[in-house]
């Protein structure tokens, strides 16, 4: 691990799986160790080198998790007892450090065939078995397939001479291994987003100059990053505590919404409860606020005032102040992914930052050494693409999926996402995903998603196979009623109200929907159960 090696491992050679898992991320790695330990023959196909998932593909300067590491990380066989990390907030490299500590100790990689990019999967209804084609070639056979692929898919915007210019230019989602310097470059930065904040960060005190193409402001929240001390028994201590917590908590974490009203609150105590969420830093003024600022006008406006207030004073040039923090809203506060950010604002105050505005002049073309708007060329020596993903579905439907009916899985959601509880598709039997479209999936903390999700599909695996049974399909029904339950519960919120990535409005020609459920982890994970407990309601078994 870390040498960039290619590794193979036995399932090249065997043809007949139970289960074959797609991805080694965190939801891919906890089902292949959660199954084989259930007796199932099951491997994982990666088209990376290594295990890892996001935290191989971003390793971006800077890239950084967003969720503090007391629960980004497993709770499963107390993993968390072995492994320090050394900071609140870790980095992609302590993120490698940590999934190569996870191989170790659960002997993952034998059970991997690295550099496998799966490019077709296609069910035979008689035989009750997937193909599953990779990119180069290599076939296997398995009962059921699980897509643990995550957001894997980069988005690259169509402009005009992109692949043209004679600078380094590279993808946040598709960085070199082997690093880049962005010492005394002229660098620029189009997009953002989370990944747009860290590589900013990581530029700017070393760029010669860095430009900014910015199209939306980001609500960036204070990283209240600190360094953890070897031996700190007291964390170790509260570990489990924090991790038990997380299938309780709205998104995953440790912590959740208040239990009471914004309307009931008086203006002291709103704001006292926004100053003392600053304060604690982290999602807290997101996630731990009143239920209201994520469906209610009025509260959110004033969560965005509070926000905006905050960040007005740290800029000191009045047109970044208006840029970066503008007295109008762009959108409601929240609906949009805020980032944790540690030195964005400073790094905005610098001379030699400056920030194009492509609401005003947007990007027309790109040449071999500039970025070309409406308002002149901005001459660059490294472009980075921090344009996001095609989130949720992207690396799906990037696979050729065929299942009983006519039309492939990408076609069958051409207008629109449908499933059962987000995993699994009428006309598609034994496809079962994780992180995936209609679950809590982006709302949710990763590895609580990974664990907890993964845990209903093992359970569900299990169920069939101690039945005698091989074949598991949603019916029409479900999805047309899992599909209502997560309409009406976004349309009572504000997140239809912003073109975000949740919404799929980041990518031309995307049906503009909310790609995930956003009832909150506990009320996903008890409609999960109800299914399960009625024999698997919604659910065709044969
Ligand atoms: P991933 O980790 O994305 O793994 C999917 C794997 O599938 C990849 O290894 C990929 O190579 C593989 N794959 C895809 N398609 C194929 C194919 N066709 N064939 C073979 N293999 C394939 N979440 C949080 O909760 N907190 C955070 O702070 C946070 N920070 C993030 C920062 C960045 C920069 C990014 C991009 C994401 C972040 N996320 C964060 C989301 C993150 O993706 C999840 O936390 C978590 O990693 C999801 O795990 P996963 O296993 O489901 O998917």
């Amino acid at each position: 691990m870390g040498d960039g090696s290619v590794k193979t491992g036995p399932a090249q050679q065997a043809d007949e799986l139970d289960v074959l898992i797609v991805g080694a991320g965190f939801s891919g790695l906890y089902q292949l160790d959660r199954l084989r330990d259930l007796g199932f023959k099951v491997k994982i196909f990666e088209a990376a080198p290594e295990l890892g998932g996001t935290w191989y593909w971003n390793c971006y300067p800077g890239a950084r998790v967003d969720s503090h590491c007391p629960v980004y990380q497993f709770a499963h066989k107390d993993l968390w007892r072995n492994f320090e990390f050394s900071e609140l907030y870790p980095s992609w490299e302590e993120m490698r450090r940590y999934f190569q500590y996870v191989d170790e100790a659960l002997g993952l990689s034998r059970d991997i065939v690295y550099n496998a990019r799966v490019a077709a999967a296609h069910y035979d209804d008689e035989a009750r078995r997937w193909t599953v084609t990779t990119e180069a070639g290599d076939t296997v056979r398995a009962r059921y397939v699980s897509l643990c692929v995550g957001f894997t898919k980069p988005y690259f915007p169509p402009i005009e001479g992109l692949e043209g210019f004679a600078g380094p230019c590279h993808h946040t989602a598709e960085w070199p291994q082997e690093g880049l310097d962005f010492t005394g470059k002229r660098v620029g930065v189009i997009g953002t987003g989370a990944s747009g904040v860290q590589i900013v960060q990581s530029a700017a005190p070393v760029a010669e100059s860095l430009t900014v193409f910015q199209r939306t402001p980001i609500m960036c929240l204070p990283m209240p990053q600190r360094q953890l001390s070897s031996g700190d028994e007291a964390f170790q201590a509260r570990l489990s505590e924090s991790l038990a917590s997380r299938d309780k908590c709205f998104g995953g974490f440790d912590f959740d919404f208040i239990e009471a009203s914004y309307f009931d609150a008086s203006p002291e105590d709103r704001e006292a409860l926004f100053e003392r969420l600053w304060a604690d830093g982290g999602f807290s003024f997101w996630l731990r606020t009143y239920p209201e600022v994520l469906m209610d006008e009025t509260a959110n406006r004033h969560a965005y005032t509070f926000w905006r207030d905050k960040i007005r004073t740290l800029i000191d040039d009045p047109q970044k102040r208006d840029l970066l923090a503008p007295m109008e809203p762009p959108h409601p506060f929240g609906v949009k992914r805020p980032s944790l950010q540690q030195t964005y604002w400073e790094a905005m105050n610098r001379d030699t930052v400056s920030i194009v505005n492509l609401r005003e002049t947007p990007i027309e073309r790109i040449t071999d050494k500039a970025v070309v708007t409406a308002a002149g060329e901005h001459p660059l020596d490294v472009l980075v693409l921090a344009t996001g993903s095609d989130a949720v579905t992207g690396a799906i439907n990037d696979i050729d999926i065929r299942g009983t009916g006519e039309k492939t899985l990408k076609e069958t959601w051409a207008q629109g996402v449908r499933t059962h509880l987000g995993v699994a598709v009428a006309g598609f039997p034994n496809l079962l995903f994780s992180y995936g479209p209609q679950a809590p999936t982006a709302f949710a903390n990763g590895p609580s998603s990974a664990e907890y999700q993964g845990e209903h599909l093992v359970q569900l695996l299990k169920t069939l196979k101690d039945r005698g049974l091989d074949r598991i399909e949603a019916t029409h029904e479900a999805e047309d009623s899992w599909n209502a339950m997560g309409k009406e519960i976004v349309n009572a919120s504000l997140f239809p109200k912003a073109d975000s990535w949740y919404m799929g409005a980041n990518i031309p020609g995307k049906p503009r929907e909310m790609l995930v459920f956003t009832g909150g982890l506990p009320l996903y994970l008890a409609q999960f159960q109800a299914s399960a407990d009625a024999g698997y309601s919604g659910f065709r078994l044969g």
